[in-house]
């Protein structure tokens, strides 16, 4: 017998749980697990990603294993608030395109009862704090990083590495464009990268 569960719902408080990462680590998989696990339990799921992320589907969040779920492409974060009322779980994938405001309207839901499970990118691919991620996860009940393998070394990877020359912070892409490595592997890389620009100046 437990204590606390007095009438036959369960009793849900809000939350907000952050699940962060590079790129390949497993983020949306985690967002979709949760997400099904509520709808098992026949709990209202919406599921927002930013109108930004076009790569495989418009209306669909997709993770590279290809588990999809439906969702909704939305240009501002202010909308989420909108189209949420009467929804027990709230999910955000590719949370790192979303602006600012995505902070407040995560507390907005939480504070109305609502579970709030956000997936994004923690770091941008030179490594610093990605969009709204760090305030998120700051103010997140709770907050599982997740990890891809580096692919020189198979140690824990630490960012998405950028192989293709381009310095526009956001850049979509996939194998092509981008490897998970630790934070050994990513220094080589880089020192590499600057010698072999140094090279060609010079020559
Ligand atoms: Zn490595």
């Amino acid at each position: 017998m437990i204590a606390y569960q007095t009438s036959g719902e369960a009793h849900r408080p809000g939350r907000i749980e952050v699940v962060c990462g590079s790129m390949f680590s497993g983020k949306t998989e985690e967002l979709i697990r949760r997400l099904r696990r509520a709808q098992f339990a026949r709990q209202k799921v919406e599921i927002f990603k930013p109108a930004i992320d076009t790569r495989y589907s418009d209306e669909e969040v997709v993770s590279h294993d290809h588990n999809a779920i439906p969702s909704t492409p939305l240009d501002s974060s202010a909308s989420i608030l909108l189209l949420s009322s009467d929804i027990d779980v709230v999910g955000i994938d590719e949370a790192q395109f979303f602006d600012e405001g995505l902070v407040d309207v995560c507390n907005q839901l939480a504070n109305r009862g609502v579970r709030v499970i956000v997936a994004g990118l923690d770091m941008d691919f030179r490594g610093a704090p990605f969009g709204p991620m760090p305030a998120l996860c700051a103010i997140a009940d709770d907050v599982t990083k997740v990890h891809a393998i580096c692919v020189k070394c198979g140690s824990l990877a630490y960012l998405s590495h950028r192989l293709v020359q381009n310095e526009k912070r956001v850049l979509l892409g996939e194998t092509q464009e981008y490897e998970p490595l630790c934070r050994e592997c990513y220094q080589r890389a880089v020192a590499e990268e600057k010698k072999a620009k140094n090279e060609k100046t010079s020559q």
